[in-house]
C-alpha cells in the first residue's frame, strides 16, 4: 500500500492519463485505484444501472499483478504498457471470458462467450483491469438505453433522462466517476450521441482500423468498436490499445495505425480548414445546442482555424438509407439467435414440438419489441420484389453521402457539427415513438454510411436545461489523428473558459445517496 495521500474521490475524478502517471511514479496503486472504482460503482450504479456486471475479482487480480511487477522493477517493470493498472468498462456488446455476454438481451442471459474479443484481448496484454460490463439498448439498437431488457440506464446529469444510446451505459460510467475508460460501438452513433448528452469524449474509429472479432454484429459494413472517455487524450490512449490491424476481422485494415496520442499532443489547429456542414445544424437544432456550437466555431477561429461551409446535399437522406440498411443486415446478423446454438431455449405451450416453433417461441419470448420491429423492417426490405426499391436505392443514398463527403473533404480537412440535435431528453419520451428516437442519429449516421471517423467532446451547457451538448468533428478515413489534434486544442480552449472539466459541474450523486439513505 502506498501512502494515501489521494482521497479515493479525487481518484476517481482523475482522467486515465493522469492515473497512469500516479501509477508510474507510486503515488498510488492499481489496487487502490480499482479499489475506489469498485466503491464508487457500489455507491452510485443502483441510481445510475450503468453495469450489467461487475467484474470484482478479476479487476483486483490484474491490479495486484500490476503492482507486484512494479514493485519488483527491472524489465519487466519497464514494459508495462502505460495504461498498465488503469481499470476500463466493456459494453456487454463485446464478448469476454469469464464474465457473461448479454448484448442487453433476454435471448443471451446467462450466455458466457467461449473466447475474447480482440479488443478485450488487447486490453488484457496491458493489463487494465476490466472493472466489468456496461448497460445497451438490445443488441445496440436505440438512442436512449431503454430498450434494454435489464432496465434503462440514467444519465448521471439528471437521473430522470436518457444516457444517450446504445452505448449508454459505457459513457454513463464514464461519466459518473464508475470508469475512467470504456469501450463502445457505433453503428450509427452509439459512442459518440451517449457522449454528446452525458459530456463526455467518445471516438467512432475510421471503419476497418479497431477489429471487430469478438463484438456481437448488428449491421456489418457499419459497425465500428471505440473509445468512451472523459478527455481527448484519453481516448487517444485507448484507441493505440484497442487498434491496428486483426487478421482475424476480414474487414480490418492492414495500416499501421498512426500516432494518435502525438496528435492530440500537437496543440494547434493554426491553418487548418475546419468546415461546417450547412445541413448538419440551424432548422430542428435546439437553440441551445446551436449556441454552443457557434461558441465552439468562435474558439477555433480565434486558436487559427480557418472557418469554411460546406455543402453535403445529400445527407438528408442519409437516416432513411440507414434505417433500411442497418435493419437489413441486423435481420440476417440475427438470425443464429434460434434457441438451437446460444442462450435462452424457450418450447412452445402446446403443439407440435418442432424447430421451426421452438424457434419462434425462443425469438418471441427472447427479443424486446425494438429488435422484432427491426428484424421485420430489414426482412421485408431484403424481400424479393421489394428489395431494389428498398435496400438497393438505400445502397445508392449511401454512395452518394460518401461522395459529399469526398467533395467536402475537398475543401476542408476536418469537419464541424452538433453531434446530436437535441440534449438528453426525460426517459419515457420518445419510447413509443420510434420515428422520434432515430432522428437523434441525424448527425452520427452519415459518418458510418461511409465509413469516416467522428469523435464527440463536450462543448457546454444548453442555456434552456443546464444539459451537455456535444460537438462532432469528423475526418477523412484513415485520417483519425486529425481528429485528435482538433478535438484536445477545442477540449483546452473550452476547459480553459469554463475552468476545468464540463464534468466537475454535474451533481455529485454520491452525495445525494447519502441524503436518501440518511432519510430511509
Ligand atoms: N441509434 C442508432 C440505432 O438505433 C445507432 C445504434 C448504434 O450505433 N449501435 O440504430
Amino acid at each position: 500500500m502506498t501512502e494515501q495521500n489521494i482521497s479515493a474521490d479525487t481518484l476517481i475524478r482523475l482522467s486515465a492519463a493522469q492515473l497512469a502517471e500516479k501509477l508510474r511514479a507510486g503515488e498510488v496503486t492499481a489496487v487502490e485505484a480499482t479499489q475506489a472504482y469498485l466503491d464508487r460503482i457500489a455507491a452510485v450504479d443502483g441510481k445510475v444501472n450503468a453495469f450489467l456486471h461487475i467484474n470484482a475479482e478479476e479487476a483486483l487480480a490484474v491490479a495486484a499483478e500490476v503492482d507486484a511487477i512494479r514493485a519488483a522493477g527491472g524489465a519487466e517493470a519497464e514494459a508495462l504498457h502505460f495504461l498498465a493498472g488503469v481499470p476500463i468498462a466493456v459494453k456487454d456488446l463485446i464478448v469476454t471470458i469469464g464474465q457473461p455476454t448479454t448484448a442487453g438481451s433476454k435471448i443471451l442471459e446467462g450466455w458466457h462467450s467461449p473466447y475474447d474479443a480482440t479488443v478485450v484481448e488487447r486490453l488484457r496484454a496491458a493489463k487494465m483491469p476490466i472493472l466489468g460490463k456496461t448497460n445497451l439498448d438490445e443488441f445496440a439498437m436505440g438512442s436512449s438505453t431503454e430498450h434494454s431488457a435489464y432496465g434503462p440506464t440514467r444519465n448521471p446529469w439528471d437521473l430522470d433522462r436518457i444516457p444517450g444510446g446504445s452505448g449508454g451505459g459505457s459513457a454513463a460510467a464514464v461519466a459518473a466517476f464508475e470508469a475512467p475508460l470504456a469501450l463502445g460501438t457505433d453503428t450509427g452513433g452509439s459512442i459518440r450521441q451517449p457522449g454528446a448528452v452525458t459530456g463526455t469524449v467518445g471516438v467512432k474509429p475510421t471503419y476497418g482500423s479497431v477489429s471487430r472479432y469478438g463484438a456481437i454484429a448488428m449491421a456489418s459494413s457499419l459497425d465500428q468498436i471505440g473509445p468512451v472517455t472523459r478527455t481527448v487524450l484519453d481516448s487517444a490512449l485507448l484507441h493505440q490499445v484497442i487498434g491496428g490491424h486483426d487478421p482475424r476481422d476480414s474487414t480490418s485494415l492492414p495500416d499501421p495505425l498512426a500516432d494518435l496520442v502525438a496528435a492530440a499532443k500537437t496543440g494547434s489547429v493554426e491553418g487548418l480548414r475546419i468546415g461546417i456542414i450547412k445541413e448538419l445544424h440551424g432548422e430542428g437544432y435546439q437553440a441551445g445546442v446551436e449556441n454552443r456550437f457557434n461558441d465552439a466555431l468562435a474558439l477555433l477561429k480565434d486558436a487559427g482555424a480557418e472557418i469554411v461551409e460546406v455543402s453535403c446535399p445529400n445527407f438528408q437522406y442519409a437516416l432513411g438509407a440507414y434505417y433500411l440498411i442497418m435493419p437489413s443486415e441486423a435481420s440476417s446478423n440475427l438470425a443464429k439467435f434460434d434457441g438451437v446454438r446460444y442462450g435462452l431455449r424457450v418450447l412452445p405451450e402446446e403443439g407440435p414440438m418442432t424447430i421451426e416453433r421452438v424457434m419462434g417461441a425462443t425469438r418471441a419470448a427472447g427479443f424486446g419489441d425494438e429488435v422484432k420491429r427491426r428484424i421485420i423492417l430489414g426482412t421485408y426490405a431484403l424481400s424479393a420484389g421489394y428489395y431494389d426499391a428498398y435496400y438497393g436505392s438505400a445502397q445508392k443514398v449511401r454512395t452518394l453521402v460518401q461522395r459529399d463527403f469526398e467533395a467536402a473533404f475537398a475543401q476542408a480537412d476536418v469537419l464541424i457539427s452538433p453531434t446530436a440535435p437535441t440534449t438528453a431528453f426525460p426517459l419515457g419520451e420518445k419510447l413509443d415513438d420510434p420515428l422520434a428516437m432515430y432522428l437523434n442519429d441525424v448527425a452520427t449516421i452519415p459518418a458510418n454510411l461511409a465509413g469516416v471517423p467522428g469523435l464527440s467532446l463536450p462543448g457546454g451547457l444548453a442555456d434552456e436545461d443546464g444539459l451537455p451538448v456535444g460537438i462532432q468533428l469528423l475526418a477523412p478515413a484513415r485520417e483519425d489523428a486529425r481528429l485528435y489534434r482538433v478535438g484536445a486544442v477545442l477540449e483546452s480552449l473550452l476547459e480553459a473558459k469554463w475552468g476545468g472539466p464540463l464534468l466537475a459541474q454535474a451533481p455529485d450523486l454520491a452525495a445525494e445517496s447519502l441524503e436518501t439513505q440518511e432519510a430511509k
